[in-house]
């Protein structure tokens, strides 16, 4: 029987309607939020995704606010522009784009984010609270993202094995910690590059949460049958089509005939992410009023 499509799309709209509720409290203390997002260099990715974000923000009432800043500017430039919104009380949430032009350090940079205008939740104090087990704080936003698909499931995850493929600072580490904290109670192991029999591994998951980067990596083999699959990954494939590429996951698509819930690619964490950004974007507002 063919998986159940966890639908990102469908439950982002429900977290925008939820959203458009705060979003009207506010207005009514004469309070709009706003974010502002830093973008340095051209990286198209990023254009697309800032674009994404602008969008999300317009759909709500949230203002936007972009600063480009040129490829090849000084690390100094970016730092005084945090700094500059950090102080503006007139801005929510900040968030530089990754990925930063090579040579300027991506950690530094967030960690001069006030914490609480720190709506990626990267920032050290906000990564720090989710290890203390604190998660009413911003947090990142694809695994906090992906709790709120799995709890739209319905699933139960107490003492259920998950595996989580990837440890990055912002999804593969975050989304562990999410699930094996109290309530949730998973029981997670945390795969990488140096990870052996991952397939076994994989094959005596409850639920797979792969966030690697590498196309059609999960195949139907690794996957036991009823199991949840998260596909977070995101891959460019060249084709000949005008676009000269297509998007895929890191779940190979056979995966669907073995899964009991599988999210797709697009449409499933992509839209989550942004709509936990709008979601930390009107907290991080709701925190400072
Ligand atoms: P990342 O920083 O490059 O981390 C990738 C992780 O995968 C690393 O921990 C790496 O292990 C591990 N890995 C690499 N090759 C592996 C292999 N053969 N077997 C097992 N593990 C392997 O990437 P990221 O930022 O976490 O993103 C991961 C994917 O998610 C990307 O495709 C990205 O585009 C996508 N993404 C999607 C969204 C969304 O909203 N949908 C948001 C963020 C990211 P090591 O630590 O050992 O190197």
């Amino acid at each position: 029987m063919a998986a159940i499509v966890l639908d990102g799309k469908e439950i982002a709209r429900e977290i925008e309607e939820e959203l458009k509720g705060r979003i009207g409290d506010l207005s009514k203390d004469g309070v709009t939020p706003c974010l502002a997002v830093v973008i340095v260099g051209n990286d198209p990715a990023s254009h697309v995704y800032v674009g994404a974000k602008e969008r999300a923000c317009a759909r709500l009432g949230i203002r936007s606010l972009r600063v480009d800043i040129a490829p090849d500017a000084e690390y100094g430039e970016v730092v005084s522009t945090v700094r500059r919104l950090n102080e503006d009380p007139g801005v929510n949430g900040v968030l530089v784009q990754s990925p930063l032009p090579s040579g300027m350090d991506e950690i530094s940079i967030t960690d001069l984010i006030d914490p609480i205008k720190d709506v990626d939740g990267f920032h050290a104090q906000n990564l720090g609270r989710l290890v203390q087990g604190d998660v009413s704080g911003l947090l990142p936003c694809t695994p906090a993202g992906v709790m709120r698909m799995l709890e739209r499931a319905e699933l139960d995850l107490r003492g259920k094995r998950a595996v989580v493929i990837g440890r990055s600072r912002i999804v593969g580490m975050p989304q562990s910690l999410l699930l094996a904290q109290r309530g949730v109670d998973a029981t997670v192991t945390i795969a990488h590059s140096r990870t052996a029999d991952m397939a076994d591994l994989c094959r005596d998951a409850d639920l797979i949460v792969a966030a690697v980067g590498s196309p059609n990596m999960i195949t139907a083999e690794w996957v036991k049958p009823g199991a949840t699959v998260i596909d977070v990954g995101v891959n460019r494939v060249a084709d000949n089509s005008e676009k000269g590429y297509y998007l895929t996951g890191d779940v190979h698509p056979d995966v669907l005939d073995v899964a009991g819930a599988l999210s797709p690619v697009p449409g499933g964490v992509g839209p989550m992410t942004i709509a936990m950004l709008m979601s930390n974007t009107v907290r991080a507002t709701e925190m400072q009023h």
